[in-house]
């Protein structure tokens, strides 16, 4: 395992193979094509996610503008409106004078940071809403969790790719309908699922995720805040344990 170039300080880090290979080991199918859909900025969105989820614009890593234009056979509109997209996910970084680049990932320091902070207020926030939850988040939440337990005939690094953000929507909202706006904000400034995704490309991670969700919602529409809070500890601190062998890559 090549440790040592991972965590060299130039700008460029070098990745190592197996976590390249982890990370784009679904599939070596070509992109989708463009125009597939009826939108156009969201197919532009679309591949740009997947190719950063799976690594094939590594972290750090300058994004052309030009170069797309003529990859992608589209003009720079909706590409610049992927790329402010993506930079609110947290998946790009724009710099004065420079443009684009793929966000770098966080240090494993970082990551048990951001851990640390989940397991604190994502259970305290699950809690609050299991007594305000809404008819509207009920069907968020359930719409989401089903959009993620849906078997996907899509190109697979595709749907990792929603996964992620479908991930990030579904603990936003329990987030935000706990009514405590400051941790909503806090936890969404972490960026904490695609940094994740982009760490592991793997499909047992997401069947995990989706029994721990399902025990999670079970909860909140029982409107009960100590099994809400039990299961979303539970979540948290399973997802990291996941991440254990990653984390061991990045140190
Ligand atoms: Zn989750």
């Amino acid at each position: 395992m090549v440790k040592r170039d991972f965590v060299s300080g130039s700008a460029m880090k070098t990745y190592p193979k197996a976590l390249l290979e982890k990370s784009i080991d679904v599939g070596t199918e070509t992109e989708p094509q463009i125009p597939r859909r009826a939108s156009v900025g969201d197919d532009v969105y679309e591949v740009l996610l997947t190719r950063l989820i799976s690594l094939k614009i590594a972290p750090g890593a300058r994004i052309n503008v030009d170069g797309l234009v003529k990859d992608l056979g589209v003009s720079q509109t909706p590409i610049r409106a992927a790329l402010v997209r993506l930079e609110a996910e947290g998946l790009v970084v724009k710099t004065h004078l420079v443009g684009y680049s793929a966000a770098p990932l966080p240090s494993r320091r970082r990551f048990e940071q951001i851990f640390e902070l989940r397991v604190l207020l994502e259970p305290v926030v699950a809690a609050k809403a299991a007594r305000a939850l809404t008819p509207q988040d009920r069907t968020a939440l359930g719409e989401l969790h089903a959009a993620m337990a849906a078997p996907s005939s899509d190109d697979a690094r595709l749907a990792y790719g929603k996964f992620a953000t479908w991930d990030a929507a579904f603990h936003a909202r329990i987030a935000t309908a706990s009514g405590s706006e400051l941790i909503a904000e806090t936890l969404a400034r972490l960026h904490t699922h695609m940094h994740l995704f982009r760490l592991l490309f793997h499909s047992r991670v997401t069947e995990e995720a989706i029994r721990e969700h399902a025990d999670v919602i079970t909860a909140l529409n029982a409107g009960d805040p100590d099994a809400a809070y039990a299961s979303m500890e539970r979540h948290i601190v399973f997802s990291q344990r996941r991440m254990a062998p990653i984390f061991e890559i990045l140190d």
